[in-house]
């Protein structure tokens, strides 16, 4: 925004948007709801058709209020462009529509939201290879690479087990390759983390969860950072070389999967989502503040089992976490002790709420082998670090001292 005194993040979320003319000096973008654009000028239609003049064509290929919040993505991440879809699977599954072809391999963390692994299956019966890697290491992807590897795809803290891929060095190995690194960054956010500081070409957020932060609405992104070099990768399309490469991502990502697949982000999600994000900054230190605070009171109780947290010293990537993150998160596990029936743990809570979704600003709680992890089988969620008796925790805002004691009374039998 000031390109000498750059503002900070919360400010130039709330005042991004008024660098650009909105309509009636508003100061939310308006929810524009118009599917067609028209032009008095049909020259100039074809112009934007072409590509040749910025301008809306069809609503499923752009918005006026949907590129609003892409470019409050863009600033957050401090990329180059963004791409809104429905939802944060949509935005996933834009890799494999616009980017892959029979062939070619991927080279992804094993430690992945659940959906993401089903993708990843799907994925290997269409004739791309995926192999899965502990990317806590980077020797386990760089012996993954094959020549046939287009993409290495990893989340910044791994939900539910909050494993901590290898980032600075993963993106070092990618760089030296010419492989597209993606970096899926819901856990963490943009605020707590920006994956272009460690060589990310492509940052995959679900906005449904922190960024949006109410629970209340879909929605997901990718952002290019504008790091890695299009002109090595094989797969983009000669139509979409017009530009200097810098655009051919974004632009064959567009027509490919947005255009082609329809997964649209509508003007009205858009609204929630932008809204949403003008207090992440200030959500996420609460969030994290309270997990800490819970972390500490389940790992000091002999009735805990294990705590799986960045934030506490025992966690393996707790340097790493320390050096990378700005805080360590809103999503914590933990397992009981085996007399403790983690079902009846989870009805003796008075805040924390059985449900499946995090980055609300309430806390949710859920058993991950019963639910969201249910459908694999127990061979693969062991293989994942999924404890049969494993709860996961979406850490909420309420206050501090209210969250670690219905956490400890739900202890008491
Ligand atoms: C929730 C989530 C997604 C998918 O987002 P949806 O909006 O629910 O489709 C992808 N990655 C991670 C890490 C998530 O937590």
């Amino acid at each position: 925004m000031n390109e000498t005194h750059p503002y900070g993040f919360t400010t130039t979320i709330l005042h991004g948007d008024r660098q650009k003319p909105i309509e009636h000096g508003a100061l939310h973008k308006p929810i524009h709801t118009s599917v067609a654009y028209g032009y008095q000028d049909a020259r100039q239609l074809a112009s934007v058709f072409q590509g040749k003049e910025p301008g809306y064509r069809y609503g499923r290929q752009g918005n006026p209020t949907v590129a609003a919040l892409e470019d409050k993505i863009t600033r957050m991440e401090d990329g180059h462009a963004s791409i809104c879809f429905a939802t944060g699977m949509a935005a996933i599954g834009a890799l494999f529509q616009s980017l892959l072809r029979a062939g070619d391999q991927v080279v992804s963390s094993s430690f992945l939201f659940g959906n993401t692994n089903s993708l990843w299956q799907t994925v290997s019966g269409q004739g791309v290879d995926v192999a899965f890697v502990d990317a806590t290491d980077v020797a386990n992807v760089e012996a993954a690479l094959t020549p046939a590897t287009r993409i290495v795809f990893v989340e910044t803290i791994a939900n539910p087990r909050t494993q901590i891929a290898d980032l600075q060095r993963i993106g070092q190995l990618c760089r030296a390759r010419g492989i597209l690194f993606v970096v899926d960054n819901t856990m963490t956010s943009p605020y707590l983390f920006r994956p272009k500081t460690v060589g990310a070409g492509l940052v995959v957020n679900a906005l449904t969860k922190s960024i949006a932060g109410h629970g209340n609405v879909l929605g997901g992104c990718l952002t290019d950072t504008g790091v890695f070099d299009w002109s090595v990768f094989p797969n983009i399309l000669d139509n979409y070389k017009r530009n200097p490469p810098l655009q051919w991502g974004i632009v064959q990502i567009r027509a490919k999967a947005l255009r082609d697949f329809g997964a649209s982000l509508g003007p009205e999600a858009a609204h929630h989502i932008a809204v949403g994000s003008e207090t992440l900054a200030l959500r996420m230190e609460r969030s994290c503040t309270n997990a800490m605070a819970v972390t500490q009171m389940l790992a000091a109780d002999p009735r805990v089992a294990a705590v799986h947290y960045p934030g506490l010293p025992s966690h393996p990537q707790h340097a790493l976490a320390t050096e990378l993150f700005r805080s360590y998160g809103a999503l914590f596990s933990f397992e009981l002790q085996d007399d403790i029936d983690c079902f009846d743990y989870l009805n003796r809570l008075k805040l924390g709420v059985s449900a499946s979704n995090l980055g609300d600003t309430r806390t949710l709680v859920i058993p991950v082998a019963h639910t969201i992890f249910f459908e694999m089988g127990a061979q693969r969620r062991a293989s994942m670090g999924i404890a049969e008796s494993l709860i996961r925790v979406a850490v909420g805002i309420e206050d501090t001292a209210d969250l670690v004691e219905d956490f400890r009374q739900a202890l008491d039998m």
